[in-house]
This record gives C-alpha cells, sequence and structure tokens, in this order.
C-alpha cells in the first residue's frame, strides 16, 4: 500500500508533528508552514527518479500531521540524503531534515529499519566511516589509491571501545 493509500484514510497527530516542527527548529530549519507545494525540492530528488519519495508529499504530510503514516511507512528510508531537496528549496525547508526526523522516530518506537542501514552503523561504529577506504578505477582501467590523487589519509579511531561508547551516547541524546 502506498503512502497516499495510508495517508488517505489517517487522522492529524498534533503532538507528534509538534515534535518534528520543534526538532526542526533547534536545527534552525524552516517549517512545513512556509511549503507552498511548489515540488522544486522533488524535481531535483535523486530517489524519486527511481522511487516513490516525492519530498513535497512528506512536507504536505508533516502539514496535515500524518506522522505515524509516514514513520510506518518503507518510503521514508529510499532517501539518499544528498540534501538536494534543502538546496532547491525556495522557501529554506530541509525535506530531508523532516526524512531524518521521522526515521530518528521510527528507530526510537522499535521499527526494523533496513539491513543497508545496519550495515553502515556497524562500519561507523567500528572504524568511523560508512565504509572502508576504496580505490579508485580510472578511465585508463588503472586504479588508484587516496594518496595518488593528493587526498589526505583519513583517520580511524585509536579507541575504537571509547569512540563507540561517545558515538552512542551522541545518537541516544539526538533520538
Ligand atoms: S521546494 Fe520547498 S516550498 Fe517547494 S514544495 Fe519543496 S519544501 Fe515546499
Ligand atoms: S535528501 Fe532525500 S529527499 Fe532530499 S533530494 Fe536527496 S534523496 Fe530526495
Amino acid at each position: 500500500m502506498s503512502i497516499v493509500d495510508l495517508t488517505s484514510m489517517g487522522e492529524s497527530q498534533a503532538e507528534l508533528r509538534k515534535e518534528i516542527n520543534d526538532r526542526l527548529s533547534r536545527l534552525q530549519e524552516d517549517v512545513s508552514d512556509y511549503c507552498y507545494q511548489c515540488a522544486k525540492c522533488t524535481s531535483g530528488c535523486e530517489a524519486h527518479k527511481l522511487l516513490e519519495l516525492e519530498p513535497h508529499k512528506i512536507v504536505a504530510l508533516l502539514k496535515r500531521g500524518l506522522i505515524d503514516e509516514m514513520v510506518n511507512s518503507d518510503i521514508i528510508w529510499t532517501c539518499m540524503s544528498c540534501f538536494k531537496c534543502r538546496e532547491r528549496c525556495p522557501q529554506k525547508i530541509a525535506p530531508v531534515e523532516i526524512l531524518f526526523a521521522l526515521k530518528n522516530m521510527a528507530v526510537a518506537s522499535g521499527k526494523q529499519i533496513p539491513g543497508k542501514y545496519s550495515t553502515i552503523l556497524q562500519s561507523v561504529l567500528s572504524m568511523g566511516l560508512i565504509q572502508d577506504i576504496q580505490e579508485v578505477t580510472m578511465r585508463d582501467t588503472k586504479t588508484k589509491k587516496r594518496g595518488d590523487l593528493d587526498l589526505p589519509a583519513l583517520s580511524k579511531p585509536s579507541d575504537p571501545a571509547k569512540f563507540q561508547a561517545g558515538l552512542m551516547k551522541i545518537a541516544v541524546e539526538k533520538l
């Protein structure tokens, strides 16, 4: 069932809407009230090209207070966090931050997260990076390391246990 089908049956959840708007205000992001549904965010959305995610509809659903429907929809996990919607919005609204808030609420409520996110989390916890440092393949099919491209070395946590404890503390505070 699509998110639009779900929301056609939904009731407004004013408290949850307030929670997300408070969070956006703390981040100094403008809240959904200022959205005039121009869909500029959606026209540049990388996930919309392949999937159903339409950031302007996410903002509209937040305005209507249909939060549970979004928290329980798989569509929120298709956002690639490219931040294009935030850059393109003439009203300085950040649909991407709304999606972060919805994902945080899903995790806080114990909802199962997609496997890829668990892999990324494990990688961040173990080495501070979303994936290990990669070599790149050039047009001539030769591979190059960061140093070959004059890129600085990336550091990894010197004390992984301390790093993990600190990271988890911040994650819990931000949820
Ligand atoms: S670009 Fe901004 S104002 Fe336009 S629909 Fe998206 S969030 Fe709303
Ligand atoms: S951050 Fe997410 S919602 Fe925004 S444009 Fe990128 S993929 Fe789309």
